[in-house]
Formats: structure tokens, sequence, C-alpha cells
């Protein structure tokens, strides 16, 4: 079953082409990586090659210059097809940040390499093991020393990190007691890890393959040139990116929903028992409706986001509503299609597991359900803030 956008698409031909790149990397591909917990270099650099990573990087800087709801077909698409768009679906928004704070020369320097794949821009350093989701009481520092910013402390979740030439890194200049508000004294770095001395990468292994690690920085040195706009304004950096973000991961979580539905409503049509297919059965028939039903609310607030991005508008409510129902949707989505296979949903064979695993991180990452309530609580509902 081929699940069509529900209204007239600016981007179906684009759609269709990664659709096209995504039937060349089919479901043995994966399981193989998912086994090993390998990188899907060839797919990466396929998607490279194409121009499909670099489709927010604009023409002067060697991109495709597409609107954020472009990017989000691609990712749509890719998870839609039953592949992984984890593996680089960061240099998409981490390069938001470049490209809005960084100086003319940064930009010249990192964007035209990163859009001819030359430069992988894939690791982004925020989360830390003691602060977790309190970003402002992150404890890595970055102290300057003439020309160059000395880094000391400790990164997880770093997702990429031994596949990336370069990481966008979130660290302290300024400690938070000597600051009027915590989130300033916080600076963003471009970090070359290809050159990095007192840089130790560990993975983590995790129930998916998402490459995610453990990053130490001792004495860590980083050019003064690296650091992105102005020193102590890096937190607010960040969150600039961080709608653009939820609203494409958001997309990938709409792809996988559909990956899941036309999987599930295809098994339960030919799959005979009792002398009926068992989507027969309201009880089987019911979730895989109810999870399209979410899916496509998910889709519609997510489409609103995308157009009010567009328009230089605030999308903050969509981005975080539309990130949350359609993580939701995806996981619901998954359930429906586990149960719809029964045994068979266990089988690696059918992938279902596999996509399984990888659609659930949308839950707790790169931001997590509750504090998309706090969000919608305090800034659309004008509750208090409750951390
Ligand atoms: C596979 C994977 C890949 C990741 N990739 C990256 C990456 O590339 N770069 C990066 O920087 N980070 C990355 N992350 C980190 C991710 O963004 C965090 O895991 C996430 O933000 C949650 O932070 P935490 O794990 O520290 O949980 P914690 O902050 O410890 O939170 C634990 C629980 O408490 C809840 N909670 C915390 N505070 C509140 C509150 N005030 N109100 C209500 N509930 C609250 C949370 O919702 C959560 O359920 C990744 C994580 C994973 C698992």
């Amino acid at each position: 079953m081929d699940i069509q956008q529900p209204t007239a698409d600016p981007h179906a031909e684009i759609r269709e082409e990664v659709r096209k790149l995504c039937a060349r990397f089919p479901g043995e591909y994966w399981r193989e990586l998912d086994a090993r917990r390998g990188y899907p270099t060839e797919f990466v650099n396929a998607l490279t090659e194409s121009g499909y990573l670099a489709a927010l990087i604009p023409e002067e800087f060697g991109g495709a210059g597409l609107p954020l709801a472009g990017a989000a077909a691609i990712l749509e698409e890719i998870q839609a097809s039953g592949c992984n768009g984890a593996a680089c679906h960061a240099q998409m928004y981490i390069m938001g940040t470049i490209l809005r704070h960084g100086s003319p020369a940064q930009k010249a320097q990192y964007l035209p390499a990163i859009a001819e794949g030359k430069l992988r821009l894939q690791a982004f350093g925020v989360t830390e093991p003691t602060s977790g989701t309190d970003t402002t009481a992150l404890r890595t520092t970055a102290r300057r020393e003439g020309d160059k910013y000395i880094i000391n402390g400790q990164k997880i979740w770093t997702s990429r990190a031994e596949h990336s030439d370069l990481m966008l890194l979130l660290a302290r200049t300024t400690p938070r007691d000597q600051v009027a508000k915590k989130t300033e004294g916080l600076s963003t770095f471009i970090v070359d890890m290809r050159t990095a001395k007192g840089l130790t990468i560990r993975p983590i292994r995790t129930m998916m393959n998402h490459n995610s690690c453990e990053v130490f920085f001792d004495n860590m040195e980083v050019p003064a040139e690296n650091l992105l706009g102005v020193e102590g304004k890096g937190f607010r950096y960040i969150l600039d990116g961080m709608n653009a973000e939820r609203l494409l991961i958001a997309a990938e979580c709409i792809g996988d929903a559909k990956w899941f539905i036309a999987k599930a409503s295809a098994y339960a049509k030919e799959r005979v028992l009792f002398g009926r297919p068992i989507g027969q059965n309201q009880g089987v028939q019911f979730p895989i409706a109810k999870a399209y039903a979410q899916m496509r609310a998910a889709e519609a607030i997510v489409e609103k986001g995308l157009a009010k991005f567009a328009a230089g508008q605030n999308c903050g409510e969509e981005a975080n509503m539309g990130k949350m129902l359609a993580a939701e949707a995806s996981w619901a989505a998954g359930e429906a299609c586990v149960n719809t296979h029964g045994g068979f949903g266990f089988a690696e064979e059918y992938d279902i597991e596999r996509k399984f695993r990888e659609t659930r991180l949308y839950q707790v990452a790169p931001i997590s359900t509750n504090l998309i309530l706090s969000y919608i609580g305090e800034h659309v509902l004008g509750m208090p803030r409750s951390y």
C-alpha cells in the first residue's frame, strides 16, 4: 500500500527520487549493519552525492537551497522506505547554526565543503551525563588562552562522532555563578575532530544502531576562530535551531508510521486464519486505523509548522506538538504492526522489530515528551514554568 500525501505536494518529485535511491538499500542492508552496529557509509555517500544532505544549504554555498519542507520530505521518505536517516539527519539541521551565526569566513570555509561531501558535520555535542536535559548546567568548559580555547569536560550520546569530521560543541566559557542568567556564558564551537588532540571517543552500545558515543575532552585546543558568533551567546544559537530540528524529526516519525502502517495493512489483508483475512477482525484492523489517524493528525500539524517556519513566523507550538504527536503515532503504528504480524513481528527478516527499536528513540531524543509538554504548558497555555 502506498500512503499518498494528503494535499498537492510541491516536493512530489524529490520524494519519488528519494524513494528510488532508498530502493538500493533494502532491509538486508540495514539488518547486516544493525547486527554489527555498523555505519551506513554507502547510504550516506549516496545521499550526499545526490545532494540531499545539502538540501538546506543555500545555492550560493553549493547546496540545493530548499525550504525546510523539502528537507522534511526527504527524511520522511527515507524512513517510509524502511531506511534510517538517523545516520546523517543531524547534518541537515546543525549546518543551520553555521549558516545563521557563522562569520562570512566560516560560512565560506565550511558550507561549500559540507555541500560537496568533503566535510561531514554530523556530530552535535550538547548532552552531558550529569546535566542531561538541564542543558545550562553542563560542565564542559572552554577557557580562552591567546588565539585558542582549551576545552575540558565530557559529552554523552554524541551521535555519529566516529563518523563525522566536525562537531558542533556547546561549552561554558563563563562560570554559571558569574552570569546574570544561566543561559548566558555558554559558547558554540566548530571542532575539527580530524586534527583535535585530547579528544577521546567511545561508542555506546544501544538497543538500536545509532552510533552514539561518549566524548571526552582533555585540554583539547580549538582555534579561537572556530568560535561561532559571540562568546557567551551559544545557548541562544542552539535554541534557534531547535524548531527546525523538531520538525525534521517529526517528519522522520511520520515516515516510520507510514512504513509500519503500509506493512501492517498489507499483511492484515493477506494473512488468512479461520477462513478469512485477519484484517477483517476489528481487533486487528482498528489499531492500524487509529495509528493512521494519529499519523495524519501529526502530519497536518507538522505541515502547519513548516509553513510558519518558511514564513518566518514563530512555529514553536507546532514544532513541539508535531514532534510529540508524530513520535507517538510512529510508536502506535509500530505496536499495531508487531501485533498484526504476531510472531513474525519479532523475526529480524521482517525488519519490523528493527524499525520498532529505532522509532522508540524519538519519544526521548532529541527532546523528551515531558519537556515538550512543559513547553506547551508554559509557552502556549501560560501556566507556571515547572523547572
Ligand atoms: C540514541 C541517542 C542519541 C542521542 N544523540 C544526541 C546527540 O547527537 N547530541 C546530543 O547532544 N544529545 C543526544 N542525545 C541525548 C538526548 O537529547 C537526551 O537523552 C535527552 O535530551 C534526554 O536527556 P537525558 O537522557 O539526560 O535524560 P534526563 O535529562 O536525565 O531526563 C530523564 C527523564 O526525566 C524527565 N525530566 C527531566 N526533567 C524534567 C522536568 N523538568 N519535568 C518533567 N520531566 C523531566 C525527562 O523527560 C526524562 O524522561 C541522544 C540520546 C540518545 C538516547
